[in-house]
């Protein structure tokens, strides 16, 4: 463990005080790393976006975002997304298949590895491909690895899980007694228009996740972090922000208002930026604590799913190496 976590060697042959034997054991039945980089692109703000491709031929995205001292690795869950939210890449070609806990933690190591000795890997966000709640299992492994003293050691309220809002698995993660920073996709504040621009939507009322994330924050004493990204004259009007108020009020949380990161192919357009800070300024004077969060790596295609559709690993790619379409 302290090999592989601590001193990241890429391999086992580094691990000279291993006897040969067990070093030649370890490379045959468990593969250190399996993932191979195949593409690689550096935003100008320093973001800077991998794409991996597992020996399948599946590929995931995970992305290293530097902000001040902070060096955050946003890492995907699933290959593809089964949510296929109407602004998002991600979910363009559906879900093709689950990542395994040792696949979603690979890509957490393969973007620390960018990070140097000073300026070491500090968070760790669930934000790129898929649901990482619809792959609950894999999801909390990782998670437990990823926090563990043996292992990458990131303190559990450094590690954000973003979730469309999958009401049982909120609860269930609530209860596995780790202080996992929440964040739930909300992007709409009536049910209404947030099933129009979300599928998933119809699964789950707003009532049935006020719910849920008041149960998150009882157990864990986390405040949840509401998401909401500004689409262009489809949830960024007055009315919405006064609605998102009412919505925020019934729980312990905060608002992140995301720009939305242009999709080539997707029907929305971002919000300007005044009516971004109007819609700000609405949330907090109702005594909401918002955040408006400017888009990074713009110039790299880095919102969830884009760099993987641009280099054609796109379903079409993935059919021809006969990866299943589950
Ligand atoms: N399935 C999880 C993780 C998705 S990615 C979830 O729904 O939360 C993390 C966030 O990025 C989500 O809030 C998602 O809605 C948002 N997102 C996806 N595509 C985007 C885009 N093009 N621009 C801005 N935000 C986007």
């Amino acid at each position: 463990m302290e090999w592989v976590y601590r001193l990241s060697a890429p391999d086992y042959e580094d691990m000279t005080n291993l006897p040969k034997a067990l070093r030649k054991r370890l490379a045959d039945d468990v593969p250190l790393y399996r993932s191979r980089i195949i593409g690689k692109q550096e935003s100008q703000d320093g973001t800077t976006k991998l794409l991996l491709k597992w020996p399948n031929g599946a590929t995931s995205e995970c992305v290293l975002i530097p902000e001040g001292p902070r060096r955050t690795a946003c890492i995907s869950s699933q290959v593809g997304c089964p949510v296929k939210c109407t602004f998002c890449a991600s979910g363009m070609g559906g879900l093709k298949r689950q990542l395994s806990a040792s696949e979603i933690v690979e890509q957490a190591m393969r973007v620390r590895q960018l990070c140097d000795d000073a300026e070491h890997l500090s968070n760790v966000v669930f934000m790129g491909l898929g649901e990482p709640l619809a792959n609950y299992d894999a999801t909390v492994r990782a998670l437990c690895i990823i926090n563990a003293e043996w292992g990458m050691a990131i303190g559990a309220r450094k590690i954000t899980v973003s979730t469309v809002g999958l009401p049982k698995h909120m609860r269930n993660l609530a209860d596995e007694g780790m202080q996992i920073t929440l964040a739930l996709s909300l992007h709409a504040p009536t049910d209404g228009l947030r099933r129009e621009i979300i599928p998933w939507a119809k699964r789950a009322t707003i009532d049935s996740l006020i719910e849920a994330c008041r149960y998150y924050f009882e157990r864990t004493g986390r405040e949840v972090t509401l998401e909401y990204v500004l689409l262009g004259e489809v949830n960024d009007g007055d009315q919405h922000a006064r609605q998102l108020a009412e919505v925020a009020k019934q729980m312990r949380s905060n608002v992140n208002l995301i720009s939305y990161n242009p999709v080539e192919g997707l029907p929305h357009r971002r919000t300007s930026r005044d009516v971004a800070q109007r819609f700000l300024n609405t949330l907090r004077s109702a005594g909401i604590n918002a955040h408006l969060r400017p888009s990074r790596g713009l110039d790299i295609d880095a919102a969830c799913g884009q760099l993987r559709r641009r280099e054609g690993t796109t379903d079409e790619a993935l059919d021809r190496e006969g990866i299943p379409n589950e």
